[in-house]
């Protein structure tokens, strides 16, 4: 079997291995996110130091360029990571290790990933939501992943607010309280109840209202890019929290959409990671396997 190289670029850090599938990751490597030079070249240290890969793929944070006519092509752009905007991540993997380099956004990636080998094998359109530090989306549409003026941007939805919810001020820094970041990421939560997410007990009112706006953004999901499944992964997203979701989605959606899935099989429909915290680095691995061919 062919190996492939995969890199998780986050912006704390990245995330490299070498393999052929999930359950056969050789290699893998932790390297803090520091300039774009030592970050990335520390990167293509490890891959030289494993046995040859036929393809790299490289699911990263954004915002980034993916138009293939693009000059720019294979960057990060105007990112507020610092010292980060406007670095070059493709090219300099591409000359160094001398093979086809796939580049996508870290949850096109993962629901590329998913639908490889986790939770939407199957399946030819799906969406990949994850709730934590901020929010994002991937989807996968008939097959191909989507890209069009950029990339899409589902985490900054604006969403309609609660009516218990109305003072808060939000902490989007380009849309405050209006949009799904804004009102629902890891962030969100700990400015509303001055306490951090993962430290919040079951049963606090908090999480219902987390329940409510999650399923407020995916109703719009659902209607306008109906993907078959819908995968919620990131640290916000502990198990309590699916059963309301798919309770207020259900709610929202008031039995309009015609779908044996929506109607009768919510459980199956909204769910965890099927990789769970491997979503990003076996999905760039998908990446590059889709590069390969
Ligand atoms: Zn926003």
């Amino acid at each position: 079997m062919p190996l492939y190289g995969a890199i998780e670029a986050g912006g704390t850090k990245f995330l490299c291995a070498v393999g052929s599938g999930p359950h056969a990751l050789s290699a893998e490597a932790r390297i803090p996110t520091t300039t774009p030079s030592e970050t990335l070249g520390r990167c293509i240290e490890f891959f030289r130091a494993q046995a040859p890969i036929a393809a790299l793929g490289v699911g990263s944070f954004g915002p980034l360029e993916l138009r293939r006519g693009a000059s720019n092509y294979g960057h990060i752009t105007a990112t507020p990571k610092a010292g980060w905007s406007h670095t070059d991540i493709v090219g300099p993997l591409r000359a160094a290790l001398g093979v086809p380099v796939a580049f996508d956004t870290d949850v096109n990636a993962a629901v590329l990933g998913e639908a490889r080998w986790g939770a939407a094998r199957q399946l030819e359109t799906a969406v990949y939501i994850t709730i934590g530090t901020g929010i994002g989306g991937g989807a996968l549409l008939g097959g191909e992943l989507a890209h069009g003026l950029v990339h899409p941007e589902m985490g900054h939805l604006l969403l309609p607010r609660e009516p218990d919810d109305l003072e808060f001020a939000g902490v989007c820094p380009f849309h405050g309280g209006r949009c799904w970041e804004g009102l629902a990421s890891g962030p969100a939560i700990e400015r509303r109840v001055g306490q951090r997410a993962e430290t919040l007990p079951a049963g606090h009112p908090a999480w219902d209202l987390e329940a409510r706006y999650i399923a407020s953004g995916l109703t719009s999901l659902v209607l306008i890019l109906s993907p078959e499944r819908v995968i919620l992964g990131g640290g916000v997203m502990q198990p309590a929290l699916f059963p309301p979701v798919r309770q207020y989605l259900s709610r929202s959606l008031a039995g309009y959409v015609q779908a044996d899935a929506l109607l009768h099989g919510m459980n199956d429909y909204v769910v965890p990671p099927g990789l769970g915290a491997q979503a990003g680095i076996v999905g760039a691995l998908a990446l590059a396997e889709r590069a390969a061919r």
